[in-house]
C-alpha cells in the first residue's frame, strides 16, 4: 500500500503497483563488447515500451531450487521489434555474471522482468542539454538514452564524460567515437583512470559544462562512490541537485 496524500484531515491510500511479471525470455546473441563485458540480445514480450534509462531483472534458478536475481540496464534503444540488449561485466565469481560469462548460450531461456525504472529515464520531449556521467559498466543505461537521442531527437545537446579504468575497458568505445565524430550536438569526454590517469575531478566537471552550457537534465551511473563523489561535484560546481538523476551499481 502508498499514501498517496496526507493532511490532517484526510488519508488517502492507494494500492501499490503489483510487480512485473517474471517472463521466460530467449537469448539470440552474444557479442564480446570488451574483455570483460559482453552484450547478450534477448526476445522478450513486455506489456509496455521501454524507456531509456530503464533495466530488468534476471532470474536465475539452480536444479536445487535456488534462486538468485540481479538488476541490468537496458542498452539499447526503444524499439517495437521486442529485442532488448544488455551489457554485463563478468566479475569473478560473480554469481549472475559469472553465469552469464562462462555459462550463457545462445538459444538458452533465462527469466527476467521488466522494463523497470521511472526516475532514471530520458524521454526525447524531456528535452536537454544532458549532462550524463558514467563509471565502467555504468555507461550502460547512458548509452541507451544517447542512442535513443541520436534516433529521435539529434538536435539535443548532450556532453558524456566517461570515467573508465583503462581504453580497453571502455564500452561501445568505437561507438562513442563515431557518434562524437558525426554528431554534431554531442561531445564526448573520456577519462581513463588507470596508469597516471585522472579521475572524474573538479576541473573536468568544469569542463564539461564549459562545453555543454547550462544542462537540463543530468544523469550519473556507476558504482556507489563514484556516483556520489560527481554528484558533490556538480554541486559544489554550482548545479542545481534537482537536474541530477543517480543510479547506483553497487560497491
Ligand atoms: C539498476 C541496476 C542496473 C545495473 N546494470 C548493470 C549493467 O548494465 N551491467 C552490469 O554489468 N552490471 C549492472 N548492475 C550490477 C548487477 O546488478 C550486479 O550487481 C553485478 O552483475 C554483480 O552481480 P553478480 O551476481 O555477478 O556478483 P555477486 O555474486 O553479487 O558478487 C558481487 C561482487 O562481490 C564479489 N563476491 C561475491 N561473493 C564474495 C565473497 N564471498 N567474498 C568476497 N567477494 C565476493 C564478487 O567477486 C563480485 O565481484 C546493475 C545494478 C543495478 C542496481
Amino acid at each position: 500500500m502508498a499514501i498517496l496524500g496526507a493532511s490532517s484531515a484526510l488519508l488517502v491510500i492507494e494500492p501499490s503497483a503489483p510487480p512485473l511479471p517474471w517472463q521466460s525470455a530467449i537469448l539470440t546473441a552474444i557479442r564480446p563488447v570488451t574483455g570483460r563485458v559482453k552484450s547478450y540480445r534477448f526476445q522478450v514480450a513486455f506489456d509496455r515500451p521501454v524507456l531509456a534509462g530503464q533495466h530488468v531483472d534476471v532470474r536465475l534458478t539452480a536444479p536445487d531450487g535456488y534462486q538468485a536475481h540481479r538488476s541490468y540496464s537496458i542498452a539499447s534503444a526503444p524499439s517495437q521489434d521486442g529485442i532488448i540488449e544488455l551489457m554485463i561485466e563478468g566479475l569473478p565469481e560473480g554469481e549472475v555474471s559469472g553465469f552469464f560469462e562462462t555459462v550463457a548460450e545462445v538459444g538458452d531461456t533465462i527469466e527476467l522482468r521488466g522494463p523497470i525504472g521511472g526516475a532514471f529515464v530520458w524521454r526525447p520531449e524531456d528535452g536537454g542539454p544532458l549532462l550524463l556521467v558514467g563509471g565502467g559498466s555504468g555507461v550502460v543505461p547512458l548509452l541507451a538514452m544517447l542512442r535513443h537521442r541520436a534516433a529521435a531527437a539529434p538536435e539535443v545537446p548532450a556532453l558524456l564524460l566517461y570515467s573508465v579504468r583503462d581504453a580497453a575497458e571502455a564500452i561501445a568505445a568505437e561507438e562513442l567515437a563515431v557518434r562524437a565524430r558525426d554528431e554534431p550536438h554531442f561531445a564526448l569526454m573520456l577519462t581513463l583512470t588507470r596508469a597516471g590517469g585522472r579521475r572524474v575531478d573538479a576541473g573536468m566537471i568544469g569542463e564539461a559544462l564549459q562545453r555543454l552550457g547550462q544542462p537540463g537534465h543530468i544523469y550519473i551511473c556507476g558504482g556507489n562512490a563514484f556516483v556520489g563523489r560527481t554528484a558533490d561535484l556538480l554541486v559544489d560546481a554550482g548545479v542545481d541537485p534537482r537536474l541530477i538523476r543517480t543510479e547506483r551499481f553497487g560497491s
